[in-house]
């Protein structure tokens, strides 16, 4: 047996002698409240995992992202980032993940933040998305120091705030602030639940946009005095099912996005709204007459690496042009609310290719490649940061999350913490 070896067999007999350190710390973390929106308990988790890392001789920062989105005296957004330095100088991996959670919704059958351990699972809101990958990061971390403590480089490990609202008080202001300059770190692997044999390497492209229609207010019992903004929008709607989604149905990626369905080009119609607004609840009135002046629609377009931001746009745009042209009266205006190019991190990256020999190693097979049909953190850390080494993986099945009774296998944890340790050992192994 060659001294690699060993090493490798020590820190992964300790990441399994640490099973139930894994599960006390992810229940931990479950227990911890932070709900987003509005932005709940940012400073007490990084507090709590700042305590931890401290113990391992990480550095810790705390950063709060000021007058960010959403960020208040009341909800301030706070992040966390600890840095270990190995006893020679080199690379740098880095874990994120973002420490919010989404609402909990009803239909839960536990309770959404007591961590209940059953079965072999941990329940609660954030258990996979993604306060399990978290924990399985901490563990890994901690066991490669523990049995190779004098790795050449470093290890980071952040807490973010607010990457289920667009990770503008997390993620990007930590990029903005040079927290993601390749200059200080050279890999970043995100455990969102991707599931344990899966390298997410990016996602499809985003376009949101708003559309609004405009007419003229007049009585509702003439209305040919007035002008229906609502009948021009259902002239755009008509004319998207006939050209438009057909033509987004053929536009095939070879990206490996999954499911199967997010393999091509999507529309969703987020939102229409037209006429009066909806009353109250307890209003009991009848509206009144009249004539809707304005339709406003809002489109959220999922777009593949093939395609560009520019015909994307141009699309939706030359479609409505082309309905205007046909009626009389139409005027409309085309808003973009948002935009995220696609990303795709090169399979022949280091931090992928060290990541699939891991998943090798751990679980005896090669890993999926795949790609994500919705954005994450990663397109501020390619955008901002310009740091191109960067993937997704950790345990937990996607479908999971955002649902009630999200939990997180504890095997799972266990096997994706070897992974991510053999990673350290493969990226800074002396
Ligand atoms: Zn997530």
């Amino acid at each position: 047996m060659g001294e690699t070896e060993t090493v490798e067999a020590s820190f992964l007999d300790l990441i399994e002698s640490r099973r139930d350190e894994l599960i006390a710390l992810t229940q931990d973390l479950i227990r911890i409240p932070t709900l987003n929106p509005p932005g709940e308990a940012y400073l007490e988790i990084c507090e709590y995992l700042a305590d931890r890392l401290k113990k391992r001789r990480f550095e810790i920062e705390m950063i709060r992202a000021h007058e960010t989105p959403g960020d208040s005296d009341r909800y301030p957004r706070w992040n966390m980032v600890a840095r270990r330095e190995g006893r020679s100088p080199g690379p740098c991996v880095h874990f994120n993940s973002h420490t919010d959670v989404v609402e909990t919704g009803h239909e839960w059958t536990v309770d959404p933040f007591g961590g209940e351990l059953r079965d072999g699972k941990i329940y609660g809101r954030g258990a996979c998305d993604m306060k399990g990958g978290l924990a399985a990061s901490i563990i890994a971390a901690e066991a490669f120091i523990d049995a190779t403590p004098d790795f050449a480089g470093a290890i980071e490990i952040s807490g973010t705030a607010d990457e289920e609202t667009g990770g503008y008080g997390g993620v990007a202001y930590l990029a903005e602030k040079g927290y993601f300059d390749p200059q200080r770190v050279q890999h970043v692997i995100i455990p969102e639940p991707l599931n344990k044999d899966r390298i997410c390497l990016g996602h499809r492209g985003v376009w949101w946009a708003e559309i609004e229609t405009r007419g003229h207010i007049a009585h509702g019992s003439m209305p040919f005095l007035g002008d229906c903004a609502v009948r021009h929008m259902g002239a755009v709607l008509q004319e998207f099912e006939t050209s438009l989604y057909p033509a987004l149905a053929q536009k095939h990626t070879a990206m490996p996005v999954v499911p199967d369905g997010a393999r091509q080009s999507t529309m969703n119609i987020n939102s229409v709204h037209g006429g009066q607004a909806e009353p109250e609840p307890d209003f009991t009135g009848f509206p009144s007459a009249c004539v809707p002046d304005s339709c406003r629609m809002v489109v959220d377009r999922r777009y593949i690496i093939e395609e560009n931001p520019e015909e994307v746009r141009r699309e939706v745009a030359d479609i409505v042009e082309r309905v205007s042209a046909k009626r009389n009266n139409f005027s409309y205006e085309i808003k973009e609310l948002w935009h995220v190019s696609p990303t795709m991190t090169d399979r022949n990256t280091a931090v992928v290719q060290s990541v699939s020999k891991s998943i090798e190693k751990v679980l005896s097979k090669s890993p999926d490649y795949v790609v994500s049909p919705g954005t994450y953190d990663q397109k501020h850390i390619d955008r901002i940061g310009r740091l191109k080494d960067c993937i997704a993986y950790g345990p937990g099945i996607l479908d999971l999350a955002h649902q009630p009774d999200e939990y997180i296998g504890v095997d799972d944890m266990i096997d994706s913490a070897k992974v991510m340790a053999l990673t350290l050992e493969e990226l800074l192994g002396a």
